[in-house]
């Protein structure tokens, strides 16, 4: 009898295996990026002339502040991290620049309400390092950080540089694709602060949304294309402005603006949330 060759044998099995990697791989990319994404209360800011935010604006006012946490399959992202826990045991609240900051309820027991600990959280995106952004930061010293290289290299005059927190942080220069997937993008609005970034998610049910930060603060300085002169720069803020109208339409995203107060009772706060 002729023996035959196993070579041809081999090469098909390895042609199926190579197939099987290739359908795996097809099917990674197909399941949706991100499964869900909750909307935390992360303070209250009141200010003692509205108009040091929304130029126009006369009298006291008011600036909710929010966080936004997401479930990705590669990992839970928390864009900004609000004022700090501590305040919630102070009854006259903290005092701050414009006026002082209070908190109703902590940051750390809206993911408890979720079933997660602090450690749990993979990636800290910042929008800035202002401190109404950063007051539990310490919370999350095994996370990520995800800040613009110009956020990063920035010493503010007041409070700490970022590059002092001591985490270890990705610090794309530009947009960055957190998961490659489209899913979680890093969007550069660079201006209010020298590194300052959007978040663009793409949820599969309720489909594309703009998180803010302070590249604007409120609805009517939206509307009306302005941006607070107290901004580090102007006029670059203004370009970022344009960019956002550009990236929005290019996504057919919605713009949620978090420290907009009128938003508040238009949101699902956690532990609801949306997907
Ligand atoms: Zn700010």
């Amino acid at each position: 009898m002729k023996k035959r060759s196993l070579l041809p044998v081999l090469a098909f099995l390895a042609a199926l295996s190579a197939l099987a990697t290739l359908a795996q791989s097809a099917l990674a990319q197909s399941k949706p990026g991100i499964e869900r994404m909750y909307v935390l209360y992360c303070g209250d800011i009141h200010l003692k002339d509205a108009s040091s935010f929304t130029p126009g604006a006369s009298g006291p006012g008011h600036l909710s502040v929010t966080c936004y946490l997401i479930k990705h399959a590669r990992g839970w992202v928390l864009f900004d991290t609000g004022v700090g826990d501590h305040i919630v045991n102070m009854p006259d609240g903290q005092k701050s620049q414009a006026g002082f900051w209070t908190v109703k309820k902590t940051l750390e027991s809206q993911l408890g309400e979720i079933g997660l600990k602090p450690a749990d959280i993979n990636y800290v995106a910042l929008s800035h390092s202002h401190g109404d952004h950063v007051g539990n930061l310490k919370l999350f010293p095994q996370s990520t950080l995800v800040v613009q290289k110009a956020e990063w290299d920035w010493k503010p005059p007041v409070g700490t540089p970022i590059s002092q927190s001591g985490m270890k942080a990705i610090t794309p220069d530009g947009d960055h694709d957190l998961f490659g997937d489209g899913s979680v993008m890093l969007i550069a609005t660079h201006g209010h602060s020298p590194g300052h970034q959007n978040m663009l998610i793409k949820l599969p049910k309720t489909g594309a949304i703009m998180f803010t930060g302070d590249s604007v603060h409120t609805k009517a300085n939206w509307d009306g294309g302005r941006v607070p002169q107290r901004n580090f720069n102007v006029p670059q803020s203004l370009e970022a402005l344009e960019r956002m109208r550009t990236v929005l339409k290019q996504a057919n995203a919605v713009l949620w603006i978090g420290h907009e107060p009128s938003e508040v009772p238009n949101r699902k706060y956690a532990p609801a949330y949306y997907e």
